[in-house]
């Protein structure tokens, strides 16, 4: 078994050598100017991306920049992009055509992008030849290293690039700046080994490799006793933590021992892959303490010759069994899923089977994406006879089907009354506050804004598709 590798302190001490060169050049041009330099962090994609986010403005504050209020006041701008699918990827090129403008105005702005589209050879070579305005390029492997390529290119006056393909590597104790007072993202691995033919995630983001739990146990009590009260420990498949390790601690047990430390907060996870999620991770959020009931489970398909056609290494029977015996052991569990619509080769019988499966678990709601064909992933070469008008006819029903059962789930909590933590403030007219369920249901919330970040009774009126709507009966702490 392969150990993890981690970025060495030897390398991390570098790191913070150039970090206090851009200080001082930042504190230089305030002395001479009068005016901060500002930095815009710009970010697309899923948790982990913003995760990576939360780290890239950690280290442009501690190179001295201020947060800049958008990228066209920026000195400095990251994309932080996503390769999931094309359509994400054609609305970054799109806001980094855009920026061109800017950089005409302001030749000494810096313009990086990182994240996993550059990570792909063919985008890494679209954004050297195309935009030539953008000075900063670096993939998801070294995010660590922004101080040196920040220096670099503002010294040397050259584009830079960082985009080597590896395995990844673990960089510890970088700084973080949250973007949410009480939530927080823990990421507790990194990487992928599971190859799913539609995904880029394995070639953009490395190997799975996971964090020391100690480091990660220390995180969360940090976040805890600094009052974060929503945490969601985050990896592409965090049922595989620790497989990486020699005698390495598993998913489990981390949670298990997260669960033990002491406060007044929730703990979520995300992504399990059902391949790799147990009875065991089931009994662990049964018995826990702060454990949210709920859990996303991505199926995908609902025909096991899709499946397996996906590589996804489950059969729909195995994943039903373990529906069955979280259903059985957590009666109020919440469900999601996500579902890819039109895989190469879906066939009617294949996505009926689909819509059978969505109707025997009853999501509380689904995250469904067309198929999108990914460059050097094996199903971009798989024959596709469907046409994208009948891919998108079935689209249309799922929603349809998950839409009814969504709204039916939601219906069913009217005439009940919740006990929420009114932390958030999600627009919504007539509805002040907003909160979520132990299972994330998001619930608007009739009260007034000085109840922001307590706990109330919040008596349920009605239901949508997408959402509860409650007014508070009883505020607490
Ligand atoms: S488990 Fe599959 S879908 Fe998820 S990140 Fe890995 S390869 Fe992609």
């Amino acid at each position: 078994m392969k150990q993890t590798n981690f970025v060495s302190p030897e390398e991390l001490t570098i790191q913070d050598g150039f970090t206090s060169r851009v200080l001082r050049m930042n504190a230089a041009y305030t002395a001479q100017s009068g005016e901060n330099r500002r930095a815009y962090v710009d970010c697309y994609g899923c948790q982990q991306n913003e995760a990576d986010a939360e780290i890239l403005h950690g280290l442009l504050r501690r190179m001295g920049y201020q947060d800049a209020e958008n990228e066209h006041d920026a000195d400095v701008v990251l994309i932080n992009t996503c390769a999931i699918r094309e359509h994400a990827e054609a609305r970054v090129l799109g806001n980094i055509g855009a920026l061109s403008h800017d950089k005409r105005r302001r030749p000494d702005m810096i313009i990086g992008v990182c994240g996993c589209m550059p990570q792909q050879p063919h985008m890494s070579e679209k954004l050297k030849k195309s935009f030539p305005y953008v000075d900063l390029v670096f993939g998801t492997h070294a995010v660590y290293k922004l101080p040196e390529l920040l220096y670099t290119a503002l010294t040397e006056k050259k584009r830079v690039f960082s985009t080597e393909n590896s395995d990844g590597r673990i960089a510890e104790g970088l700084p973080v700046v949250r973007r949410e007072r009480e939530k927080a993202w823990v990421s507790i691995m990194y990487g992928c080994n599971n190859f799913c033919t539609y995904c880029v995630v394995p070639y953009v983001r490395g190997r799975e490799r996971s964090r020391d739990p100690e480091r990660v146990l220390d995180e969360v009590r940090g976040l805890v006793s600094n009052g974060y009260r929503d945490i969601t420990l985050l990896g592409q498949n965090v049922n595989s933590y620790g497989n990486d390790r020699e005698n390495g601690m598993r998913f489990p047990e981390l949670l298990r021992r997260i669960d033990a430390i002491d406060g007044d907060y929730v703990i979520r996870f995300m992504t399990s892959h059902p391949k790799d999620a147990t009875p065991e991770l089931i009994d662990v959020i049964a018995s826990s303490r702060h454990c949210a009931h709920g859990i996303h489970l991505p199926v995908q398909s609902g025909s096991d010759r899709i499946l397996k056609l996906m590589n996804r290494r489950y059969t729909v029977g195995k994943y039903l069994e373990l529906i069955d015996y979280a259903r059985a052991h957590i009666p109020d569990l919440v469900i999601t899923s996500d579902i890819i619509v039109g895989f190469p080769g879906e066939t009617e019988e294949d996505f009926q089977e689909t819509l059978d499966l969505i109707e025997y678990v009853r999501y509380d709601s689904l995250f469904t994406f067309l198929y999108s064909p990914r460059v050097g992933t094996p199903a971009a070469s798989m024959e596709d006879p469907a046409t994208l008008e009948e891919k998108q006819a079935r689209f249309n029903r799922l929603l349809e089907a998950q839409n009814r059962i969504s709204r039916q789930i939601h219906e069913g909590y009217i005439g009940k009354t919740l006990r929420l933590r009114l932390d958030d403030l999600k627009p919504c007219p007539g509805y002040a506050l907003s909160a979520r369920t132990d299972g994330g249901r998001l619930v608007h919330v009739d009260a007034p804004e000085s109840l922001r970040r307590t706990v109330a009774d919040v008596f349920i009126e009605r239901a949508s598709t997408y959402a509860l709507f409650g007014k508070v009966t009883e505020s607490g702490t």
